[in-house]
């Protein structure tokens, strides 16, 4: 969820405002960042005066480097270097573009592809990050042909890798951001910090809970009017993470394709409302959320329903006059509260009624 300002400043009066005064004598930081193409935000505790703003800064600057390795954006990262040698055979790569990569295979394992982190020919043939164009059948085929995480290798432990197709590239959009706000939470850890909220341009990862909180008030965005909080939930040592098509948008002849690539028919997929994943990690949530946007409502909920229990899904899919809610799994006893004009669907309904 790349929510816009107005909304995160609301979701930090909420966490932070509403707080009730420290038992201890914890202090709160409050730094931000303009970093890979928008804000992250590291609002942070710490038990000692001075500390936590210290703490907050590390954090940024670890996302920083992770901006520094990942970025396609820039041609120096390590993963453009990469990207520039596929169809070689074995690249030796860094310990932490390894750590990266497998972190990335797996959920593309686990979603039978839905997320790819190899989409990036698809992402160029249809221009996304530009203005938008419908590819030939040529080109299509040529794309789709580069594309599929199943010809990547990891090797050595892991820290070679073989990125097979000529023409393949890798690219982290949909989960770089997780994992460098998982690797922000490690910095905080590391300076004893007891509590943080970070949000990057939307995603969100708690640390523990505010003091004396049960956890971080915090809300998913209507996936048509951003601006506006559809669904109110609380937050503690896990993250969310909404992928939305109508963020970035864009007219291709008489349709509007958003930015995310179906890897499985090489099509941008429709229009509709947005995706929230929640999970343990941010990087696995921020994956997770491109994949249920792939998957859509129903085959996002039987996902969640194979998988750990501490995952969860909630689909706000529009409908006459509002939205509906599909959410199930984990995030499903962290709702608090549910605009008026959300519905649920039956099985959802029928969940929070057992509670
Ligand atoms: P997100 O906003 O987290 O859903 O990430 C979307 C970005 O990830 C896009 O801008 C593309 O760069 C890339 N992407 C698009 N489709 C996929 C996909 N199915 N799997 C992995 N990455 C994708
Ligand atoms: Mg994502």
């Amino acid at each position: 969820m790349r929510a816009p300002m107005l909304l995160t400043a609301w979701l930090l009066g909420l966490s932070a405002g509403r707080a009730p005064a420290p038992e201890g004598s914890a202090v709160v930081a409050v730094r931000a960042r303009y970093l890979m193409g928008t804000t992250c935000r590291v609002t942070a505790w710490h038990e000692e005066a001075d500390r936590a703003g210290r703490a907050a800064a590390a954090a940024l600057d670890e996302v920083a480097a992770v901006e520094a390795l990942l970025s396609t954006w820039r041609d120096d990262s390590e993963l453009s270097r990469l990207n520039r040698r596929a169809g070689e055979g074995p690249v030796e790569v860094s310990a932490d573009l390894a750590a990266f990569l497998d972190v990335a295979l797996r959920v593309a394992a686990a979603t039978g592809g839905a997320f790819d982190p190899t989409v990036g020919p698809l992402v160029d043939a249809w221009d996304l990050r530009g203005e938008g164009r419908v590819p030939d059948a040529d080109e299509l085929a040529a794309a789709r042909a580069a594309v599929g995480f199943d010809a990547v290798r990891l090797h050595d432990g892991p820290s070679a890798l073989d990125l097979t197709a000529p023409g393949a590239r890798l690219d982290a959009g949909a989960v770089g951001k997780g994992w460098a706000l998982d690797r922000a939470a490690e910095v905080l850890r590391d300076h004893g910090v007891s509590a943080a909220l970070l949000d990057f341009g939307g995603q969100l990862l708690a640390v523990g809970a505010p003091p004396g909180a049960d956890g971080f008030r915090v809300a998913i965005a209507d996936p048509l009017a951003r601006e506006r909080p559809a669904v109110l939930l609380v937050l503690r040592d896990a993250s969310i993470a909404t992928s939305a098509q109508s963020e970035r948008g864009r007219r291709v002849g008489e349709d509007l394709v958003g930015h995310v690539i179906d890897p499985r028919t090489g099509r941008p997929v429709p229009v509709l409302g947005s995706a929230t994943a929640w999970a343990p990690t941010a990087a696995e949530a921020d994956a997770l959320s491109t994949a249920f946007l792939v998957l859509g409502p129903a085959a996002s909920a039987a996902w969640v329903a194979g998988h750990p229990d501490d995952r969860g899904v909630a689909w706000l899919e529009p409908t006459d006059g509002g939205l509906t809610l599909h959410a199930r799994g984990a995030i499903v006893p962290g709702l608090l509260r549910l605009r008026d004009d959300v519905t649920t669907d039956a099985a959802l309904a029928a969940a929070r009624r057992s509670r």
